[in-house]
């Protein structure tokens, strides 16, 4: 029987390589009993659905490219506020 941080350590794995059919097995009988990690599953299964699209349109337009400039600027927002948190 997993635990949930077994079953969630078992979804996030599922993002980066297929499970093993055992895993597959426990996982779903997890899920089967527990809406948090039925949540968590879904959640991370919109997230990958939504992380593949965004590859596929970067791949399919060359046009669409985030500056350097702009990603830099962000960096630095993320920084500077985070900083500011501490303080
Ligand atoms: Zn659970």
């Amino acid at each position: 029987m997993l635990t949930c941080k077994q079953a969630s350590q078992l979804v996030s794995q599922s993002l980066d390589r297929p499970l093993s059919l055992p895993d597959r097995i426990r996982l779903r009988f997890h899920l089967f009993i527990c809406d948090a990690c039925t949540r968590f599953n879904q959640q991370l299964n919109k997230l990958r659905i939504a992380v593949q699209a965004l590859r596929g349109n970067i791949e399919n337009d060359s046009a669409i490219q985030l500056p350097l400039e702009a990603k830099a600027r962000i960096v630095k927002h993320v920084s500077d506020s985070s900083e500011s948190n501490q303080h």
